[in-house]
């Protein structure tokens, strides 16, 4: 794999990109990311990916370094230069790389943010063998920090929770605070029962999906009843479909709840409804 890379301005194969060791990213999780999907070498929802940025960088006063057409102008030149079809394009901003540790923030004017960008290609993204069959997932506690709704880099527990899924036979963890589900590990979840569909309300507590609030919108139209509340586990085993949603797995059906199979354990009808929909919908706005 050689790809080119975007590092602070500069295109360069992978190889040559550096970042620095005092680099706040990497020393404390100092930093946010977006992740952008392509289908057919375009970007789906760059504005929304973009709008998400502004907030998660505005939430944590590190200044956005760039406007939202030289954001989209790099992830374009990636794409281009990578010869990406389905894929994904990632981007970080940390708050930079100051000479000395500190806890203390730097001041802005030393230190400017570090921008990376990269692509990975993934030929089986909208054509998902997964997607076919279903996943399944199991729950655990949620413990994370409570500024879930800003999009950091600190991935250590969602990226524990999902070894600890994978140990277990399944594919991804719902987390659980309260008795009732918050989302997946790099996810929203959702269930479906009597033909609505239930998902967690908008707070600190979940990711603001860009893929959720597409889905939302796109069951609306489609007459689909939706209720924004959360649900406990046990309403979840029981429901007729679940499903999941991201940017880079678009609507991923459950079949499959800590053991507890869903309907008949294949992927309901409505989860698959929705997966068409939102892909077609998304191609065509694509830019
Ligand atoms: N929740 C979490 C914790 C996530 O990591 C993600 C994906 N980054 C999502 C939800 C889904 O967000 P999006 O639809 O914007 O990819």
């Amino acid at each position: 794999m050689n790809r080119i890379v975007y590092v602070n301005g500069d295109y360069l194969p992978e190889g040559e990109a550096k970042v620095s060791i005092f680099d706040r990213g990497f020393l404390m999780a100092d930093g946010v990311y977006e992740v952008t999907t392509v289908i057919d070498g375009k970007l789906i929802d760059f504005d929304g990916h973009f709008m998400r940025l502004e907030r998660s960088l505005g939430e944590l006063d590190i200044t956005n370094p760039m406007d939202r057409d030289a954001w989209l102008e790099v992830h374009r030149q990636l794409v281009a230069q990578n010869g990406v079809d389905q894929g994904m394009v990632y981007l970080q901003v940390t708050r930079g790389a100051p000479g000395d540790r500190d806890f203390i923030f730097p001041d802005p004017e030393a230190t400017t943010p570090t921008v990376v960008l990269f692509t990975q290609s993934n030929p089986a993204l909208v054509d998902s063998p997964k997607a076919r069959k279903g996943i399944k997932v199991v729950t655990i506690d949620d413990i994370r920090w409570g500024r879930r709704d800003i999009k950091t880099v600190q991935l250590l527990y969602p990226s524990m929770g999902k070894m600890m899924a994978i140990r277990q036979g399944a594919d991804d963890a719902w987390m659980v605070q309260d008795g009732e589900v918050t989302e997946g590990t790099s996810n929203n979840a959702y269930i479906i029962k009597d033909g609505r569909i239930i998902t967690r309300a908008l707070s600190n507590d979940i990711l603001h999906g860009i893929t959720r609030a597409a889905v939302l919108r796109f069951a609306q139209e489609a007459q689909m009843p939706v209720e924004e509340r959360s649900f406990t586990v046990d309403e979840a085993k029981s429901a007729d479909e679940a499903f999941v949603t991201s940017a880079s797995t678009f609507v991923m059906p459950v079949v499959e709840i800590d053991g507890a199979k869903l309907g008949t354990g294949a992927p309901g009808p409505l989860a698959t409804r929705l997966r068409e929909i939102y892909i077609d919908e998304s191609r065509k706005a694509a830019i």
